[in-house]
């Protein structure tokens, strides 16, 4: 179930039991986009039944002291990696830059390219990016001693686990995130606490970081992490309201697609990929100087996280996937803001803590390095 094949899947759920049982503990929980439209699947819905609301009242059921989105996190990432795209492109940095949040394939890069570890973006994934905000800029807010937090991931992804435990992603040696389930395990946990999804009211998430916009939804699905990027790039770089803000050039299901966004003035050649086997292609068309692009986005599982190796079995039926990325672009349409940069706890969380997007303090916090590794 792991793209990389580098991983076997360990059940964590015992781990946030035993948190969630420890009374001296600050147990805050996030879920990525992707498993709200899942998580039905494992109660008897329709593949692509949105949960979003029940999926928040069965987390504080299970008894977490704050319930929050990594949709947040995800809104976070695209302020820092649409200026680091914009300082790249007037700053002569290293072209294509590829986006970051998936572990698969930056370990993918790491191990069979370690010649270009410069290319990736340098932001941390979204889930990782709330961790760190959460131990320092929410536990500071609520009066928490982070050493005593404990942020509990769920991630439609087996390589999450793997990438919360990289030393590099922790401040003052205490982890951003401390464990990772996925969306399978948070439903045996849900069965096992005898908790039915479908009975259950919708309720919000927490705040001050629980909001979140559109553009955070379609992280979810291939194509929409550069699509959300460009979102907020094209208003940056231009000056001007982005009036229709879905990039059906950057969709669809192919495993390799090539699309050009026009900045006024500016046009932008961006590559998407989903799937290992495309993103090595990609790779190397870049490694040859055959690639003209100046984003790309890969995604290691075919469909992006929908089809995440986290997610219920599909069993190849490419049809759930397909049900379920439709589910994230409705998600994305339901949205009063669409558009990271207008989310308005996100605007709160520069203005008191962070200062300017991809500054000082957003560097020590957000953004990662990445190292030549063997080649396994
Ligand atoms: Fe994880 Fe797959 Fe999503 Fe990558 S594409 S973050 S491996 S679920």
């Amino acid at each position: 179930v792991c793209p990389t094949a580098a991983l076997t899947e360990v059940n964590h759920t015992h781990k946030v039991w035993e948190e969630l049982h420890k009374p001296d503990k600050y147990v805050v929980v996030q879920v990525a986009p992707a498993i709200r439209v899942a998580l039905g699947e494992l109660f008897g819905m329709e593949a692509g039944s949105i949960v979003t609301g029940k999926l928040a009242a069965a987390l504080r059921r299970m008894g977490f002291d704050q319930v929050y989105d990594t949709e947040f996190g995800a809104d976070v990432t695209i302020m820092e990696e649409a200026k680091e795209l914009i300082h790249r492109l007037e700053h002569g940095g290293t072209l294509p830059m590829l986006t970051s949040c998936c572990p698969a394939w930056v370990s993918f890069i790491e191990h069979q390219f370690p010649d270009m570890v410069d290319v990736p973006s340098t932001c941390m994934s979204p889930h990782i990016m709330f961790g760190a905000i959460a131990k320092t800029y929410l536990a500071e807010k609520i009066g928490i001693d982070p050493k005593k937090m404990v942020v509990v991931s769920v991630m439609p992804c087996v390589a999450k686990k793997a990438e919360a435990a990289r030393t590099e992603l922790s401040i003052d040696d205490n982890d951003d995130v401390d464990i990772v389930i996925t969306t399978r395990e948070l439903g045996d946990m849900l069965k096992e606490a005898g908790i039915d999804l479908d009975k259950l009211p919708d309720e919000d998430f927490d705040h001050p970081l629980g909001k979140s916009t559109g553009a955070a939804s379609i992280f979810g699905t291939t194509g929409g992490v550069i699509e959300a990027a460009m979102r907020t790039a094209y208003e940056w770089v231009t000056g001007e309201t982005l009036e229709e803000v879905e990039f059906k050039q950057l969709r669809g299901m192919d495993g390799i697609r090539e699309a050009t966004v026009d900045l006024k003035g500016k046009e932008l050649k961006i590559g998407i990929a989903h799937g290992l086997g495309n993103a090595r292609q990609m790779l190397e068309d870049i490694r040859n100087g055959k690639s003209e692009f100046h984003a790309i986005e890969i995604m290691a599982c075919p469909g992006g996280c929908v089809g995440g190796g986290g997610q219920p079995y599909h069993y190849g039926n490419d049809e759930i996937v397909k049900k379920r990325q439709e589910a994230i672009y409705r998600e994305d349409r339901g949205k009063s803001i669409r558009k990271s940069h207008e989310n308005p706890e996100v605007i709160k969380l520069y203005k008191e803590y962070l200062g300017e997007p991809y500054g000082e303090l957003a560097h020590k916090l957000l953004h990662t390095k990445y190292e030549a590794k063997e080649r396994i």
